[in-house]
């Protein structure tokens, strides 16, 4: 895997250019911010041996495929390690695709792979790893969560947002890598979350598809208002019932 420093804390995996997953520097070790997509689980173990440090968290944005793919490997190898999701994106690793009645009623997309490995940590808004806050970021999917890291407002966004083919909030169609677009839930969330991630003023922006963006307010807000246009755009496309 390539490996990218954003700083001494911050360290970004990368397998075939546009998958990413990360290492956040703690006193006693590394907490894993996702797990690639399969087979990845040793090249991620060597990584945080290279770096010096040990495993000791593992914790997931999402449940998507390309984010839970190395997890099953990784928690072999590593059983005693806390493993966290959001309450709602866990039930997706058991199979359990149910949408709550509170949620919109539409349909799921992108890959959810069912993991044998049961989360020791259900994580919630406001909810601490070591430096690293957990953000509710629902829309990309219905638990989707952002981390902020509260040393140096690093944000670990997921799929809220991606650099790839152009900095976008997830949902948005870019040409050149539509993947997350295509696996966005439900867009209207995406843009409530990427608002609320704006908000947060964070000094770097690293994102599960494409490259660390520092100082990245200004193309936040560009791709928050391309986002609305898009949406604008489709309400009027609606038919109004009467
Ligand atoms: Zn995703």
């Amino acid at each position: 895997m390539k490996v990218t420093a954003f700083s001494n804390n911050l360290f970004q995996l990368t397998r075939l250019v546009a998958f990413n997953c990360y290492l956040v520097r703690e006193d006693d070790g590394f907490t894993l911010i996702d797990t690639n997509m399969g087979g990845q689980a040793q090249a991620i173990m060597q990584e945080a041996r290279k770096l010096g440090l040990p495993i000791t968290h593992i914790v997931l944005t999402h449940a998507h495929v390309d984010h839970v793919g190395s997890l099953d490997t990784l928690h072999e190898a590593l059983p005693d390690v806390p493993v966290g999701i959001s309450e709602r994106d866990a039930r997706f690793l058991t199979g359990d695709k149910s949408l709550d009645a509170s949620e919109p009623q539409v349909p799921l997309k992108g890959g959810y792979p069912i993991c044998k490995t049961r989360p020791t940590l259900l994580l919630h808004e406001g909810d601490r790893i070591g430096s690293l806050e957990v953000i509710a970021t629902p829309g990309h999917t219905p638990g989707h969560i952002a981390f902020l890291d509260t040393r140096d407002r690093s944000l670990i966004a997921g799929d809220a947002f991606q650099t790839q083919g152009g900095v976008a909030v997830s949902g948005t169609f870019e040409l050149l890598f539509p993947l997350p677009a295509f696996a966005t839930w439900h867009k209207g969330l995406a843009e409530e979350s990427a608002r609320k991630l704006l908000a947060l003023q964070p000094s770097v922006l690293a994102v599960g598809h494409g490259r660390m963006l520092s100082q990245p307010q200004a193309a936040m807000e560009h791709a928050i208002r391309v986002m609305a246009q898009t949406l604008a755009k489709e309400e009027r496309k609606q038919p109004h019932v009467a």
